[in-house]
Formats: structure tokens, C-alpha cells, sequence
């Protein structure tokens, strides 16, 4: 929250937020320390710190899932992917739960979820049981749940997912909501071999290094490492991902992005300029943005509801772009929206989007950042592009008070109170105007039918209260100072 007074009565300074980066971390390794002040200068920006790191979320997978042709092989193989049957039953009298895994029954204990919480919703308790062990530790496929007592019921209902896409992968908000990859994935749905004669098809001939100079390297992701460089031939600042193959668990993944990159151009989405490849390594040259992540700017500074309207209204042309392109991003977040100094805004990471057919316009696949993630893909229904208009929503609130909600919480609490709690509730709602609010609640509608589309949303009211781009300018200034200050 930004707890520094009235931001829109303040200029012209932009309010700095001075609560951010206070959460310490449950998990050891990847704890991001509160403490600034004594930190050396890092050379490359670094990481968020705003995070607790939730160890469960990293190399996930989703369960696996056969195509159906290697269904059909005749060899006999270990029952790998088997699929079995559980029974879980309520006790409505004593309030537990009967035959549960051992590995449910424990993470459960330390979830957090009360008693009564468990009580009032078990069927939730079990979906986003289900939804976590099958994110974290995908090894067996849960078909259906049957009674002892009360009856509850976990269909497996994703089986509409083999289509070639990668599979799904949890993106944990910790690690810099690295969109981490799965190591223990069996086998890949395309061979090596195809996959890298499928990227010499997309790539330019040409020798990266020769075409680009003065690289300088500015970020590090989960696939590769970030530069900027200047274009020889035009003199243009650019970014270059540059990504090992070798070391990459999901190489799909990566052709899914540069495909999507390359083929939708628009003005809010960070545009894809070039790719090469060289041995195993893969430059993929793109549109430099030099004003950093919109997550610099909510956990360092205070948006006014003019800047917040205008960074929603230009996300909402990119979604409505690629939803009318039958392409769903899945992982909207401020950490993948970038800036550019003069306040354009563009969405980026396109590695877990995936494309819709209007034969199979609905998806199961568990993709994104928990807590980001819309009822319907915790609950792991069938799912279309309004899963990013919810987590647009979410990045509204980001833009409020500097984090998406819950937070703080369990990771498996947090995702049973995205299935049980509704649209989540704002800390000081009453700070936010009425117009703003109709807003925020028409992005987070539980009934995905009453949800706000994007070219709907465009055309709310709260869009109208749009500053020009150029204010954000200010912000991204004082995200830097405050970033530079605090290290
Ligand atoms: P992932 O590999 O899952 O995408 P990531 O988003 O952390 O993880 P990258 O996308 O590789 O990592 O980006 C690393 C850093 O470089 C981030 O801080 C990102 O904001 C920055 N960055 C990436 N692309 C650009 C760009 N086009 N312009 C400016 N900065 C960029
Ligand atoms: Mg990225």
C-alpha cells in the first residue's frame, strides 16, 4: 500500500511507495532479504524483492499426458502414467477428511486453511490440493473422487489438452516469477533434432554478433540471459535474449514465443525484430524498452488512478489484439509488462501463451503465476481468454497497493481463497473512486460469462480518466532512484 498520503495531491514529485519489499522469505535459499542498505551495487537489475519464495511452485508440471498415439503403442512399458483412482470423502460431523493422500494430508496441515475454512468448502480444498500437488509434484492423475461420507468429486477434466502445446508450467511469483521450466519431464513432444530443424526454419542467416554491437548485458531470466546491443546497420538500441538450447528443458516452449512474437506485431506488445541461431545459441533480437517492468513501478512508486487507467487501457488493446488472434497469454502480470522511458507500455513473454481454435476454444491447462490465476484455472475448469481479463485485474491491484493479493498467505491457502473467495477484496476500497472499482470488479467477475471481454473493457468509463503515457515517465524515473537508493 502506498502509505505516504495522498499520492494525487502531490506532484510533482511521484510518491515514492515506502512499504515495498518488506516480506521476508519462509524458504531458505531463494530468500530475498529486506534489508537494502548493505547490499553492493549488482551490475545486472535485481530480482524482486517483494516476494516469499514458495518453494512448491518451481519446475512444475502438470501431470503428464499422453498423446494419443503413444497410447496406442504396442510396447509394454512401466505403468509411469497410470492412472488411478482416489477416494476422498468429507466428514461433515468431525470436519476431516477421510482417505486423503499421505502428501494432501500434509501439506493441508501446514496450509493454513482452517478448520472451519475446510468445512465451509471442502470440494475447494481438494481442487486446489489436487491443483498444487499436480503443479509441484505431478505423479499420479487423480481421475475421480468417490463417497466415504460425503461424496467429492475431482474429475480429472483436462484430458482435451493434447494438442502439441507444451505443457503447462507454473511460473513462480518468487524466483522474479522466473517462468521456471520442468526438469523431471520425461520426454519431450518434439525431438531435439525437430525442434532445432524447426527453429533453422524461422531463424535469419547471419551472424548476431557481427550484426549487433556493444552488448551489455541487462537481466538474466529462467531461458537465457538479456543484453542490449546497437544494430550496426541502423543504429538502433535493441534487446537480445540470448538462450542456451542445451540447457533448455522445454524447448517448445521457446518456439511457441518467438512463433507468437514474430507473426502478431501491435504497439503494446514488445516486438520481435530478428532471431538467429549459432551452434546451440539462440538470439532472439526484440525492441528494447528501457523503462524496466511495471513492477518497478508498483512496488516503488504510487500510481494515481489517471496512470493506472492508461497502463490498463494500453494492456487491454494488447489482450484485445491477441485474443482476436485466438491467442491467450496466460501470464499477465506487471513483472511481463515493460515500459519504455517515454511511458509506452507493452506486454512481453509469450512462452505459455497458447493459441485457440474456435473448435477448441476452451482450455484446462494450468498455466501462469498462482496468484494472478483466475478461479477457473485454480479450480482447473475448462478456460478461454478471460483468464487474462482476471489477471489484469489482479495487476490493477498490483498498481494499487504493490502486490497482487494473498500474497502473504500459503501458497495452497492463497489458492483456495482465489477458489472460495470471490472477487478478492481491496485493503481501502474507499480510497478508490466508484468508476474505478466498477472496473476492478468487472475484470474479477467469478462467472467467467459476466466477465468483462477486452473489447468490452475498452470501453469503460474508468479508461477515460487516462493521463497521456508521458506521465508515467515520472514514475519510472523515481522506480530507478528509488531501486538505485535502496541497494
Ligand atoms: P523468463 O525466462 O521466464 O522470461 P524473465 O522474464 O525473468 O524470465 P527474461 O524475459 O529473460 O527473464 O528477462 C530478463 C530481464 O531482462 C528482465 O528483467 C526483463 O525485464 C529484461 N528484459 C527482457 N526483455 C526486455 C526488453 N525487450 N527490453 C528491456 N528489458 C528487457
Ligand atoms: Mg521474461
Amino acid at each position: 500500500m502506498c502509505d505516504n498520503g495522498d499520492p494525487e495531491d502531490k506532484p510533482p514529485a511521484p510518491p515514492v511507495r515506502m512499504s515495498s519489499t518488506i516480506f521476508s522469505t519462509s524458504s531458505g535459499k531463494d530468500s530475498l532479504s529486506t534489508n537494502h542498505s548493505s547490499k553492493p551495487l549488482p551490475s545486472v537489475p535485481e530480482e524482486r524483492k517483494r516476494y516469499k519464495i514458495i518453494s512448491i511452485f518451481t519446475g512444475a508440471e502438470k501431470i503428464s499426458r499422453k498423446k494419443d498415439k503413444d497410447k496406442e503403442r504396442p510396447e509394454i512399458s512401466p505403468p509411469s502414467d497410470f492412472e488411478h483412482t482416489i477416494h476422498v470423502g468429507f466428514d461433515a460431523v468431525t470436519g476431516e477428511f477421510t482417505g486423503m493422500p499421505e502428501q494432501w494430508a500434509r501439506l493441508l496441515q501446514t496450509s493454513n486453511i482452517t478448520k472451519s475454512e475446510q468445512k465451509k468448502n471442502p470440494q475447494a480444498v481438494l481442487d486446489v490440493l489436487k491443483f498444487y500437488d499436480s503443479t509441484g509434484n505431478g505423479r499420479q492423475k487423480y481421475l475421480s473422487f468417490s463417497s466415504s461420507g460425503e461424496s467429492l468429486n475431482i474429475d480429472d477434466d483436462d484430458d482435451d489438452d493434447d494438442d502439441g502445446t507444451p505443457p503447462p508450467v507454473v511460473a513462480p511469483r518468487p524466483e522474479h516469477t522466473k517462468s521456471a521450466t520442468d526438469r523431471q519431464r520425461k520426454k519431450s513432444k518434439m525431438s531435439d533434432e525437430e525442434i532445432m530443424d524447426k527453429l533453422r526454419t524461422i531463424v535469419s542467416i547471419g551472424d548476431p554478433k557481427k550484426k549487433y554491437t556493444r552488448y551489455e548485458k541487462i537481466g538474466q531470466g529462467a531461458s537465457g540471459t538479456v543484453f542490449t546491443a546497437i544494430d550496426v546497420a541502423t543504429g538502433q538500441e535493441v534487446a537480445i535474449k540470448q538462450i542456451n538450447l542445451q540447457k533448455q528443458p522445454k524447448k517448445e516452449l521457446i518456439i511457441n514465443e518467438i512463433l507468437v512474437m514474430k507473426e502478431l506485431k501491435n504497439p503494446n506488445i514488445v516486438n520481435f525484430l530478428d532471431s538467429f541461431l549459432m551452434g546451440e545459441e539462440l538470439f532472439v533480437v526484440m525492441e528494447y524498452l528501457a523503462g524496466g517492468s511495471l513492477t518497478d513501478v508498483v512496488t516503488e512508486t504510487c500510481m494515481d488512478e489517471a496512470q493506472i487507467a492508461a497502463v490498463c487501457r494500453e494492456c487491454l488493446q494488447a489482450l484485445d489484439f491477441l485474443h482476436a488472434n485466438q491467442v491467450i497469454h496466460r501470464d499477465i502480470k506487471s513483472d511481463n509488462v515493460l515500459l519504455g522511458m517515454d511511458g509506452s507500455v507493452k506486454l512481453t513473454d509469450f512462452g505459455f501463451c497458447a493459441q485457440i481454435t474456435p473448435e477448441q476454444s476452451k482450455r484446462s491447462t494450468m498455466v501462469g503465476t498462482p496468484y494472478w490465476m483466475a478461479p477457473e484455472v485454480v479450480t482447473r475448469k475448462a478456460y478461454g481468454p478471460k483468464v487474462d481479463i482476471w489477471s489484469l485485474g489482479i495487476m490493477a491491484i498490483e498498481m494499487v497497493e504493490g502486490e497482487p493479493p494473498y500474497l502473504n498467505e500459503n501458497p495452497l491457502r492463497a489458492l483456495y481463497l482465489i477458489a472460495t473467495n470471490g472477487t478478492p477484496e481491496l485493503q481501502n476500497p474507499e480510497k478508490l473512486s466508484p468508476v474505478f472499482r466498477d472496473f476492478l470488479n468487472r475484470c474479477l467477475e467469478m462467472d467467467v460469462e459476466k466477465r468483462g471481454g477486452g473489447k468490452e473493457l475498452l470501453q469503460h468509463p474508468f479508461l477515460k480518466l487516462a493521463k497521456p503515457l508521458s506521465s508515467l515517465t515520472p514514475l519510472i524515473l523515481a522506480a530507478k532512484e528509488a531501486m538505485k537508493g535502496s541497494r
